[in-house]
This record gives structure tokens, C-alpha cells and sequence, in this order.
């Protein structure tokens, strides 16, 4: 134990002195007023590999503010690529927008753990070769510090799942623990600058598996991910989450579905946040083919059906059309400029809204 404790002090101790914190390519446009720190709000994450930048664009013209998470699960790419496509290109002409790109930079540290996807994807951007980060879907276990436990358990409640390694799950750790884990930490100061910022909606981008229907190893076809394509919101959220999606699927021809939080379920952002702070929280979901077990080899950028720009375009699209149902339904809004919708991202590809 003693030596444990020791190896962990000296790894902690490497990574400070030779100051290997995680910090991806993000390249911000004109619409970027401020950069800060996760930190700001809970200081204990500072110099750790759980702290992360905060891109604030404000318009200052009153309104609501937005807070968008991409990265709660780092290989969940099209999530941290519509974030910076948000900062690189978007202007905020009406309120305000919080972005946290990589909202578990820890888990973007590291590749992904079944070892099928390359860390780092080279594309080609506006101006040149840059590359995207294709992490983990958890904490990176050095950086959470502690081995996993048995089971996981949430620390508000009794809700417990088989698997310790959610302990290292960001998305199930909300309102999260002032003097917990690191992980539980870094959700206690998303909820802080909730608070702080007086966030009135969020949007927590994920990914999922494909609905690819598929042949297990024994023969039988089994139906793919059952939560691709889907808008999770907070029961509070509903009514705009619907209005959101039947415009999604008028105007650009994708069919999600709405889904409300589910109570038992504890520790995720749209449903905790809500409870937390009172900000309306939605959670979305789009395919992504790495995400397939049953799959050995695969394109999580140029996949025929599940291409990357159908999926962060989708992700962009999603806000703008949160934006507007938030309007019809609370009568005020975020209003920008240079929002790319998913026609758009389709037509001219994700890549050309990267700096
Ligand atoms: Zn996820």
C-alpha cells in the first residue's frame, strides 16, 4: 500500500515538474471575449490534469446564457468538434455562451481504452494539417489517483452500477463532491460555474453506438444502439426539447427521438444539473461508429452512413434549434451569427469550418 502511495506521489510529482497537462488545439475566433480557467470556480482543480479552458463569447446585450459541454466523454468526437467549431466561427449577437471543448480534458489525455482508434486524427482545416483528439470515454487512472472500486456507487444516493470504472465517469458523478475523487471533483466545479454564471440552458454533446443492426458472435442479429439519435432532456426541458427536434426533423430530414431523464438513473448531467442549479439540461446523442463493439475495423471520420459532418453537423444544429425553441417557449433567447446549420456542415464538410 505504502509503495503504492509513493509510485502515485512520484507520478504526481513527473507530470508537475514536467508539465504534462493535456492541453488540445483549439483556435478561437472573433467572437471569443474571454478564455478562463474550470479552476476559477473550484480552485483545487488548478494545476491537475482535471483543470480545463472555459471560452466565454459574450454579446453584452442582455440575455440568457448557454452553457455548451463537448468532451464529457472525449471520444465522443462530434461533441468536442462542434465546440470548437462553435468558438472558432460563431459571433454572439444577443447573451451569452459558455464553452467547455473538453469538458473531461483528462479523458481526452489519453486514447481510447479498446485500443482500436489512433489518439490523434489528422485532418485538413482552413489553414493546414491540424488534428483532432479522439480520447477516452473516462478519467485517465493517474490522474484519478486512487484504483477503481468494486462497484461504483453515487455519492448522493444509492444508486450503484457493477462496473467500478465509472467512478471515472464523468457523466455520472453530478452534483458531484467537493472533497471527492478527481473526477467527482470536476463535476462539482462544472455545477459551481453553473451557479456562478447564472446558466439558464445547457447542452452536453455526446456520441453513441450506431443503430446498425448487427450478427453477434453465436449468429443472432442484435438491434444497434438504442440512444443514437437522441435529445435526453430534463422533464422541466421537454417542451423545448420537442419543439427543437420536430423543427430538426421538418427542415434537414433526421428523426430523433425525445427522451426524458430517467429519475432512478443518477449522476448525469440532464438530469442532475437541472436539480442542482435550475439550468434547463438537454444531452445529445448522435451515432458514432466507434462507439460499435461488434465492429473491428471502422471510419469514425468518413464512415458511408455515420459521417463525421452529418454528426457534428447535426450537433451544431441542435443548438441553433434549441436556441429558437428556447425562444418560443421562454420568450428570449441567444441570438449569433456564423452558426453553420447541418445543411451547411454537409454541403462544405466540417473541416472547412476549422481554423
Ligand atoms: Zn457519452
Amino acid at each position: 500500500m505504502r509503495i503504492k502511495a509513493i509510485l502515485i506521489v512520484a507520478l504526481f510529482l513527473t507530470s508537475a515538474l514536467f508539465g504534462s497537462f493535456f492541453r488540445p488545439d483549439v483556435r478561437p475566433g472573433y467572437g471569443v471575449t474571454d478564455i478562463g480557467w474550470l479552476s476559477d470556480y473550484f480552485s483545487p482543480l488548478r494545476n491537475t490534469n482535471m483543470d480545463t479552458p472555459v471560452y466565454f463569447m459574450d454579446s453584452g446585450i442582455e440575455g440568457p446564457t448557454f452553457l455548451l459541454m463537448g468532451g464529457t466523454h472525449a471520444r465522443e468526437i462530434s461533441g468536442t468538434t462542434a465546440a470548437i467549431v462553435f468558438i472558432e466561427n460563431v459571433t454572439v449577437t444577443k447573451g451569452r455562451v459558455i464553452v467547455l471543448p473538453f469538458s473531461n480534458i483528462s479523458a481526452a489525455s489519453i486514447a481510447d481504452e479498446t485500443g482500436k482508434a489512433p489518439h490523434f486524427i489528422p485532418i485538413e482545416s482552413r489553414s493546414g494539417k491540424r488534428f483532432l483528439v479522439y480520447g477516452d470515454r473516462r478519467t485517465d487512472p493517474l490522474d484519478q489517483g486512487i484504483p477503481d472500486p468494486e462497484i461504483f456507487k453515487h455519492a448522493q444516493s444509492d444508486f450503484t452500477l457493477d462496473d467500478g470504472a465509472e467512478s471515472r465517469n464523468l457523466n455520472r458523478q453530478y452534483p458531484g463532491v467537493a472533497d471527492g475523487n478527481p473526477t467527482q471533483q470536476l463535476a462539482y466545479a462544472i455545477i459551481q460555474l453553473v451557479k456562478t454564471e447564472n446558466v439558464d440552458f445547457n447542452l452536453d454533446m455526446h456520441e453513441s453506438g450506431t443503430p446498425d443492426s448487427y450478427i453477434d458472435s453465436k449468429g443472432n442479429e442484435r438491434s444497434g444502439s438504442s440512444l443514437a439519435y437522441t435529445l435526453v432532456c430534463h422533464p422541466d426541458a421537454l417542451e423545448i426539447g420537442a419543439v427543437a427536434i420536430m423543427e430538426i426533423e421538418a427542415f434537414y430530414g433526421v428523426s430523433m427521438k425525445l427522451e426524458e431523464s430517467n429519475k432512478a438513473f443518477r449522476g448525469l448531467s440532464h438530469l442532475e444539473i437541472r436539480d442542482a442549479t435550475g439550468s434547463l439540461s438537454f444531452l445529445s446523442e448522435t451515432p458514432n461508429p466507434g462507439q460499435d463493439s461488434w465492429r473491428d475495423k471502422y471510419d469514425v471520420i468518413n464512415d458511408p452512413d455515420y459521417p463525421l459532418s452529418h454528426r457534428a453537423g447535426l450537433q451544431l444544429q441542435i443548438i441553433s434549434s434549441l436556441f429558437g425553441a428556447y425562444e418560443m417557449m421562454i420568450g428570449e433567447t441567444i441570438e449569433v451569427e456564423n452558426l453553420p446549420s447541418y445543411e451547411e456542415v454537409m454541403q462544405n464538410g466540417v473541416f472547412s469550418y476549422l481554423n
